[in-house]
């Protein structure tokens, strides 16, 4: 089915307010998860509506939280997200990475105890937005999904990487990934019908190389709530050890020095992020217009490279979200039926009338 973004949006601000958000927050986590849908990562988005309200629920996540600044220099800061929505708790962060930037050159934040923040290229585009340049580890404390290059036991988390360069009247160039071969909200997606991840996505106890999302949830039910602790295999990092490499890092800066915690093994009450994030401030390195030029003329050369497939094209990094999400935009965001059926039976026991989720379905 199709839903157009704004309807969705609104349906889902209302099941976090019903749930126990303020309207506030719960229009910021809806436009947050519906962005990710829009750029064409599904697995961030509206799929995750069911978990984040059994989070909060659950008492995992507390409702409209405030970062608390453990330690602080004129380009440092060390900050506590005390478990609240890593849609509420992150772009506070990003806030104050964003001002010691503008006054120093360069700031590095680093954030613990974040509950999801979802899309860790999000946070790089909201400092892209003010200008500057920005670098993001992240990690899932807590969260063992992924084998390391040579192993098939579950050692790491997803932990993505972003980066984002802003370039004065262009879309920002943001690189944003799972260090893991598919992001695990890939294979949700993929266990609800949605589509298959590669044939080489999950790896089994025994070593064999699989796209069954069963390797990672145990079997499988109708859309029964997906556990990923369930499942016997693991998640393949990407890139063979250069992204197990890349992962390994992610689990020290985002978990280690952050104070977050890695993805194991001590016991956890819940899962949360950390990130450890670099700013740089263009202007404070050249002319912050020699940059961009230069910026702009090696963008042209990359993407001036020959397709290697017909009908094809070279793009940078940032141009495939921009271009689904222009898409998107104009046709409605298609969810599958499961995922449809997941969120409005959680709006409906959140309190939501039954009306207004039918409503949501209607002006595509
Ligand atoms: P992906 O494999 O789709 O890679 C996306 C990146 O590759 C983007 O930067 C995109 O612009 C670029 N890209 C894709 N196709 C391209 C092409 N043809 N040419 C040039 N560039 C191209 O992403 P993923 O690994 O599935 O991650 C999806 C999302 O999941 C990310 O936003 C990530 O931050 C998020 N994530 C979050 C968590 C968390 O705990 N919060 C954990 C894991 C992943």
């Amino acid at each position: 089915m199709l839903i157009q973004a704004a309807a969705l949006q609104s349906l889902v601000a209302d099941t976090f307010t019903a749930a126990g958000c303020s309207a506030v927050e719960g229009a910021r986590i809806a436009r947050y998860l519906v962005s990710a849908n829009l750029t064409g990562h599904d697995s961030h988005g509206v799929i995750r509506v069911p978990r984040y309200v059994q989070a909060l629920k659950d008492g995992n996540v507390v409702a409209d939280q405030t970062i608390a600044v453990l330690s602080e220099t004129d380009s440092l800061a060390v900050v506590d997200g005390r478990f609240g929505f890593g849609q509420t708790v992150t772009p506070q962060a990003v806030e104050l990475g964003i001002a010691k930037t503008r006054k120093n050159g360069v700031a590095v934040v680093a954030l613990r105890n974040s509950g999801h923040l979802g899309r860790a290229g999000d946070w790089a585009a909201m400092a892209a937005d003010a200008g500057l340049i920005s670098i993001h580890f992240v990690n899932v404390a807590g969260s063992l999904l992924v084998a390391p290059f040579g192993g098939v036991d579950r050692r790491i988390s997803t932990a993505p990487f972003a980066i984002a360069v802003p370039v004065p009247g262009e879309p920002h160039l943001i690189l944003d990934f799972a260090t893991s071969l598919v992001a695990e909200g890939k294979v949700l997606v993929a266990s609800q019908g949605g589509k298959k991840v590669p044939e080489d996505a999950l790896i089994t106890p025994e070593g064999k190389l699989t796209s069954d999302p069963a390797v990672l949830y145990g079997p499988l039910a109708g859309n029964q709530r997906r556990d990923p602790r369930q499942g016997p295999g693991a998640i393949r990092t990407f890139g063979e050890h250069k992204g197990s490499g890349l992962a390994f890092f992610c689990e020290i800066l985002a978990g280690a020095l952050t104070g977050g915690g890695t993805a194991g093994p001590a016991p956890r009450k819940s899962v949360t992020n950390g990130m450890l994030s670099v700013y740089m401030a263009p202007d404070f390195f050249q002319s912050s217009d020699r940059f961009a030029e230069e910026v702009r003329s090696y963008v042209a050369f990359y993407k001036s490279s020959r397709a290697a497939t017909p009908n094809d094209a070279v793009l940078v990094p940032g141009e495939p979200e921009s271009r689904s999400r222009a898409k998107r935009l104009a046709e409605g965001i298609p969810l599958t039926e499961d995922t449809w059926a997941a969120i409005s039976q959680t709006a409906l026991a959140a309190g939501v009338e039954p009306l207004r989720i039918s409503q949501a379905t209607l002006n595509v």
